[in-house]
């Protein structure tokens, strides 16, 4: 894709926005008529997907624009029924366009197994014997999933831990062996559990335990992407307020966020804002990929924010996201749920690495969004006013009634159902 600029995008008609997209050849015609068809997702294949199928449930799927990545540029799928989020992302990815763009690293794909023995006669001494039989554990896990070395992946580490060793009860007491394997481009929770699963049996013969639990961590401390941004006070200046009443205002919320787990816990539901639609219209696992976030922001005892926003020394804005990432762009769903694939090709994305390190600068360009607007007008003004078209539909508009609510809505400053239902009786009348 040559740019995800589109200026205007927002004002035009979906109709006009398929034409568009499609002479930019982000996708086919045929792609487009089963995109904007009333069955996108056939119940045929859903009844494929999961049981007990009586339907299919939608979610609007917009385009988050302006993304500039590494010096790549995005249009970044987003599955959500939220107002005002796509919006904001696609806000916050001008703004940080005009200041070069995000950068992002990642580490390999590496997901964690774990598998839990209890009743091992000496816990100590089934530590050091599984320790010594590490290489020919990976050998064995590998063993049961070829095809991922053939693919550069496979097992490749392996630690062991005891957890309560000390207790007088027999089920606190457990060994947990913990194993690492690069996934390549899956999610890897099959494939983990898959290996976890054939080395069960040979860890109960070396340690004269007995396993019970084997199974992926969806905390995967070694599958990390990472995003940051750098911008110069004056691309946030806004109405009213300096660029650096802006950049305080947003680190004086970021520290709010870092110390107070009330906070923390809505400041990262901002930055999930951004991840999770991501991650559904991909086809991915989100509730694999929130565990593992929440997991990683209490990792130091204290459930803590996500982001870290602070000064540099020439008094630009820096803003630096780092979260655990299984996704994947094979396996699962992915390529079973039409929507998903397409999603995977308007993104353009060549590995699930890079899809982590997309997902993780919407977070990031998500929860600057959300503290912009804190730290100056507050969240109501933009939300309420993009709200407002769900308001004037939930009290009964249609057609062209839509708008007209909406905008007598906005005017009155009384964003709420029950004022739109009125106003719905008055345009009936
Ligand atoms: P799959 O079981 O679909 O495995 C991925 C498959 O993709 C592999 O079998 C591999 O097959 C194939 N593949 C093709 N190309 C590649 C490539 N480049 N890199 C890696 N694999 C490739 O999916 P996952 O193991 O990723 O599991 C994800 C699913 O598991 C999700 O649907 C998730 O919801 C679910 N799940 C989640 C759990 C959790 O989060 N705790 C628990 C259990 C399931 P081959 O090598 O044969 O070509």
């Amino acid at each position: 894709m040559e740019t995800s600029r589109i200026p205007g995008f927002y004002n035009m008609t979906v109709e006009e926005r398929r034409h568009l997209l499609t002479s930019m050849e982000i996708f086919t015609d045929e792609e487009a008529e089963y995109l904007f068809s009333k069955e996108p997702l056939a119940t045929e294949t859903a009844d494929n997907m999961i049981e007990n199928v009586i339907g299919t449930f939608q979610l609007p799927l917009g385009l988050g624009l302006n993304f500039l990545i590494n010096g790549k540029d995005y249009c970044i799928p987003m599955a959500i029924e939220e107002p005002s989020v796509v919006a904001s992302a696609s806000h916050i990815a001008k703004l940080v366009r005009s200041a070069g763009g995000f950068t992002t690293s990642a580490t390999d794909r590496v997901m964690t197994g774990q598998i839990q023995v209890v009743g091992c006669p000496n816990f100590s001494e089934a530590k050091e014997i599984v320790l010594k039989q590490k290489e020919a554990l990976l050998e064995a896990a590998n063993n049961a999933y070829p095809s991922l070395l053939n693919r550069g992946g496979g097992a490749v580490d392996l630690e062991v831990r005891i957890l309560n060793g000390e207790s007088r009860s027999k089920y606190s007491q457990m060994l947990i062996v913990h194993f690492y394997a690069n996934t390549c481009d899956a999610m890897g929770a099959n494939i983990i559990n898959t290996m976890a699963e054939s080395l069960a049996p040979v860890i109960e013969e070396l340690t004269n335990g007995k396993v019970y639990l084997r199974i992926l961590s969806n905390y995967p401390e070694r599958c990390l992407a990472k995003a940051r941004c750098v911008i110069p006070p004056e691309a946030l200046q806004t109405d009213g307020f300096s660029g650096e009443e802006v950049r305080d205002g947003v680190i004086h919320a970021y520290e709010f966020a870092a110390s107070d787990p009330y906070r923390a816990c809505t400041h990262n539901k901002g930055i999930m804002n951004g991840i999770d639609p991501v991650v559904i219209a991909t086809g991915n696992d989100w509730r694999a990929v929130e565990a593992g976030a929440h997991a990683h922001a209490a990792r130091h005892g204290m459930y803590t924010s996500m982001t870290v926003w602070s000064k540099d020394e020439h008094g630009n804005l820096v803003g630096e996201l780092e979260l655990p990432m299984s996704v994947g762009t094979v396996g699962g769903s992915i390529r079973v749920h039409p929507i998903a694939k397409l999603a995977h090709k308007i993104l353009n994305v060549d590995s699930a690495q890079e899809l982590a390190q997309v997902i993780v600068t919407i977070g990031l360009a998500q929860n600057l969004g959300a503290l912009k607007a804190l730290a100056t007008d507050g969240i109501q003004k933009g939300h309420m006013a993009l709200h407002s078209r769900s308001v004037a539909i939930a009290a009964g508009a249609t057609g062209e009634m839509i708008d007209m609510i909406s905008q007598r809505l906005i005017e009155e400053k009384e964003i709420r159902v029950g004022k739109a239902k009125e106003l719905v009786e008055e345009y009936k009348k």
